[in-house]
């Protein structure tokens, strides 16, 4: 067979600890032998951070912007014990959060399901995918203790010093106060990344706030996708047959659990923060979650929602054998492929990218799969293998359909 030839380069983020060795062995047993891989790659690996003072972070989401599709490994996020077992010059910060201040993008969540593995919500049939704002409100807060009795505002100072204010409380005694904010900007972005890609999806697009009682800040998320939806997007939805709808979260919530599953759940930084957790462990496992931030103008990168499996890494370290699910890293590849065979034109790659999704299930639904999985699967046959052999039954599963 010949090589699936690329035309353009992916931006390739290699990454840390475990997730680096599985992807090496992802590379080399399902991606290497069948495609001609063109890779523009960036090593995102600690060390190297450290060398080039995390410029080469940088550059990875510039080059990311220039060819508009990247695949990342998971990273190291450096806390204290990191900083020391490194030698680091310095806690450098989370290359996620790096990468979308750069991008200015929405994060996109999704379980695979697999038979065998099934959700808690009986009534779940197709994966909710969760749209997550990943700027401002409660991440970007000030707080302030108050020790005693006074007077607490907000204040706006317009740039010719005149002032606005808003009482928040008076108190007498000891309490607390928070004051967050967004961007109207910013707001409009997200909206317009969920509009895109629920179009994409060809998926229904929820959204949900507290606007009933937020009635100036949640109020305007609400006024924000309302009027870009009516203004760019209605007339697309009603041609693909979707629909947009908002919601209170409190409604949202019911209505989740009682459907079928198959939508877009748009939700703010917060509430995506804890309802992606929810939503993953409720289909199974964080490693069995696909993950891509999608910005305004249509870049994508692509990535495992789990992070690094360091206690696996340290087991791999001592020559232990290892279990560790490669189906969210293996399923990170497949859509940055596929997505450059779309954009490329390159129908192979993006059949490719189907087999293989399509050979990684298959091989779990057989009943080989890692050990994660074969402790909560139904399956009466499911047994626990390496994360050696569990992509080597992948690549078999694979050569099957090529
Ligand atoms: P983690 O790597 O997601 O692992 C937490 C635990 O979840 C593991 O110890 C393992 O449980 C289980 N697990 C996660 N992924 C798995 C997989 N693919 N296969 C099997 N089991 C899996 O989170 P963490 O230990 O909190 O973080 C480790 C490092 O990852 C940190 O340095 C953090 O900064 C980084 N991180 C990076 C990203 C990212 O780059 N996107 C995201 C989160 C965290 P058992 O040990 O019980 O088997
Ligand atoms: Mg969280």
């Amino acid at each position: 067979m010949d090589k699936i030839i690329m035309k353009t380069p992916l931006v390739e983020m290699d990454g840390d600890e475990m997730t680096r060795v599985l992807w090496k062995m992802i590379k080399d047993e399902l991606l290497t032998p069948f495609i001609d891989l063109k890779t523009e790659y960036y090593d995102l690996g600690l060390k190297y951070r450290d060398e080039t003072d995390d410029q080469v972070t940088i550059d990875s989401a510039l080059a990311t912007k220039k060819y508009g599709v990247a695949v990342k490994c998971a990273t190291i996020t450096p806390n204290a014990a990191r900083v020391e077992e490194y030698g680091l010059k310095q806690m450098w910060k989370s290359p996620n959060g790096t990468i979308r201040a750069i991008l200015d993008g929405t994060v996109f969540r999704t379980p695979i399901k697999v038979k065998g593995i099934e959700p808690t919500v009986r009534t779940w049939k197709k994966p909710i995918t969760i749209a997550r704002h990943a700027y401002g409100d409660v991440y970007k807060a000030s707080e302030m203790k108050i020790h005693g009795a006074g007077k607490t505002e907000l204040v706006y100072t317009d740039p010719a010093g005149n002032e606005t204010r808003e009482l928040i409380h008076v108190f007498d005694g000891p309490g607390i106060i928070q004051g967050m904010h967004n961007i109207n900007a910013s707001i409009a972005s997200f909206a317009r990344s969920c509009f895109t890609y629920a179009l994409e999806k060809k998926e229904d697009l929820w959204f949900s706030t507290k606007d009933t009682i937020s009635k100036k800040y949640d109020h305007t998320f609400k006024d924000i996708f309302q009027e870009i939806f009516d203004k760019e997007y209605k007339e697309k939805f009603d041609a693909a047959g979707i629909e947009y709808f908002y919601t209170l979260i409190d409604d949202a919530v019911a209505r989740v659990i009682r459907s079928e599953g198959g939508f877009i759940w748009a939700c703010k930084n917060y509430d995506g923060d804890v309802m992606s957790d929810m939503i993953a462990t409720a289909f199974g496992s964080l490693a069995m979650m696909t993950s891509v931030l999608v910005s305004p103008d249509g870049i994508y990168e692509y990535e495992a929602a789990h992070g690094t499996v360091q206690r696996h890494y340290y087991k791999y370290l001592k020559g232990e054998e290892t279990s560790t699910n490669s189906v969210a890293t293996i399923f990170a590849w497949t859509g940055a492929l596929r997505k450059r065979g779309q954009l490329d034109e390159i129908p192979e790659l993006v059949t490719f990218a189907d087999k293989l999704e399509k050979a990684t299930i298959d091989t779990i639904e057989s009943g080989t799969m890692t050990g994660d999985l074969a402790l909560i699967s139904t399956l009466e046959n499911a047994h626990k293998v390496s994360s050696e052999d569990f992509i080597k039954a992948v690549r078999a599963q694979l050569e099957k359909t090529l």
